[in-house]
């Protein structure tokens, strides 16, 4: 309770708490970018409108929402994006609609119903948009994010799954990411998966007992769904599991071998990852995922894989399909890290003076031969003033070189972060890691 004079006169900072409750926030788990945040966002974009259309891409936009059937039959009822995260709302007419949680499944309704197929046999599209899951947000996980993807549709043969895999790599390539490993397991084709989840919940049964609740529920929809749990009691159980690369038929086996060969020969690295089965209930034979460690718990950058019966589902003609799906705001947290290292490298500063000018022209030299930035002193100032302005450009490292290092033939290394200094042989600088 606060006196009678608080509530005359509240305080300021009184004042703040209530301006605060009346002020409309942002809905939580959504992003303002606001002016001047946006360059690699504009990256990222640049890179979409140039690297499809390199295999011959074209761009296709769909609505933001669409009804919820689409999504109930293309992603499946027994996934958590459409058992648990969609946002479904009835609209004044008594439809029931659904802001899109992803864009295989609309982009495949466009296609059959202005029926695009009629002039191609394979259609190449590439789409860029907002996605909107009601998950619990935190770092790279947001219930409004924006995904990258393409589909390349009417091909039943692995050339394709291939293409749409180094598409997504080039993607990357062209981003200068290289932190992450590209994953690749087989979901085989209907008749051996029907096989093998019957094999997998006899096991999964035997186990049920120490299975987490989560995964005791998934195990009768979608048994597949508890090999990339990541419950610590799940994991345990599902490492004796049996595997479903032990199933596939030769018809199966001859499709994945032909899209690793397609791989090999461009050069593209891969991991297989044999309980990858991806969280969309529409996949058979490829599926592939993008995943880093530098993300902490949210480490998918994207992912796909082959969509055979999605058209059916979704009650259009059978036509086949693969593509994929990038998270284009954790690929900017992957670009910011990089720009952060980046920026490290350019922050050493070269503190000379009359006895060390040509020597410290050639560390300098030497250093950026190794690819870090090395600005020096071209005003004849003070180590004084050189140090200052180091420090006040952010520079990380101050190298100095003065008449007691010329004569010792070394150099002292000064970290500007800690202050800590040490010294090294000239010839070190040859080797030595900042
Ligand atoms: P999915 O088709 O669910 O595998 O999604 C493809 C990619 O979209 C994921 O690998 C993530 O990079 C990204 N993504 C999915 N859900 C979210 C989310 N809630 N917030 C941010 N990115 C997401």
């Amino acid at each position: 309770m606060c006196s009678i004079n608080e509530a005359l006169e509240p305080s300021a900072e009184a004042q703040q708490k209530v301006q605060e409750r009346f002020m409309i926030k942002n809905v939580k788990g959504t992003r303002d970018f606001l002016p001047g945040s946006l360059d690699l966002w504009h990256k990222v974009e640049d890179v979409a409108r140039r690297v499809p259309a390199l295999f011959g891409y074209q761009e296709i936009r769909t609505p933001i929402f669409e009804y919820t059937d689409l999504f109930k039959r293309g992603v499946g009822e027994g996934t958590d994006v459409v058992g648990k995260e969609m946002y479904v709302f009835d609209d004044k007419g008594g439809d029931s609609l659904t802001l899109r949680p992803e864009l295989t499944a609309p982009v495949a309704r466009a296609i059959q119903q202005e029926n695009l197929l009629r002039a191609f046999p394979t259609l190449r599209l590439w789409y860029y948009g907002a996605c909107f899951r009601y998950e619990q947000p935190q770092a790279g996980r947001y219930r409004q994010f924006q995904q990258l993807g393409a589909e390349c549709i009417g091909s039943p043969n692995p050339e394709s799954d291939a293409e749409i895999i180094m598409l997504g790599y080039s993607i990357f390539k062209e981003l200068g990411v290289t932190d992450y490993t590209l994953n690749l397991n087989s979901l085989a084709n209907l008749h051996c998966r029907t096989i093998y989840k019957k094999e997998l919940l006899d096991y999964l049964t035997k186990h049920e007992a120490d299975l987490s609740e989560s995964s005791k529920k998934r195990m009768q929809t979608n048994p597949l769904r508890t090999l990339d749990s990541k419950d610590e009691r799940d994991k345990e159980i599902v490492k004796n599991a049996p595997r479903i690369l032990s199933y596939l038929d030769e018809e199966s086996q001859r499709h994945f071998d032909a899209v690793q060969s397609i791989l090999k020969a461009c050069n593209v690295p891969y991991v297989i990852n044999d309980t990858l089965v991806r969280g969309l209930d529409y996949y058979s034979h490829t599926v592939f995922e993008f995943t880093t460690k530098s993300l902490g718990t949210q480490d998918a950058l994207g992912g796909g894989g082959r969509y055979d019966n999605l058209f059916e589902q979704i009650g259009g003609k059978a036509t086949p399909g693969v593509g994929f799906g990038l998270g284009v705001d954790r690929i900017v947290l992957m670009l910011e890290k990089l720009e952060q290292s980046a920026n490290k490298l350019e922050s050493i500063w070269l503190i000379s003076n009359e006895f060390s000018r040509e020597l410290g022209a050639a560390v300098a030299t030497t250093l950026r031969n190794r690819g870090y930035n090395v600005v020096t002193d071209v005003q004849r100032r003070s180590f004084k003033n050189q140090l200052t302005s180091a420090s006040k450009a952010g520079a990380s490292w101050a190298l100095i070189l003065g008449e007691d290092e010329v004569n010792s033939h070394s150099i002292t290394i000064k970290n500007l972060n800690t202050s800590e200094q040490n010294s090294i042989l000239l010839s070190e600088v040859q080797t030595y890691e900042f």
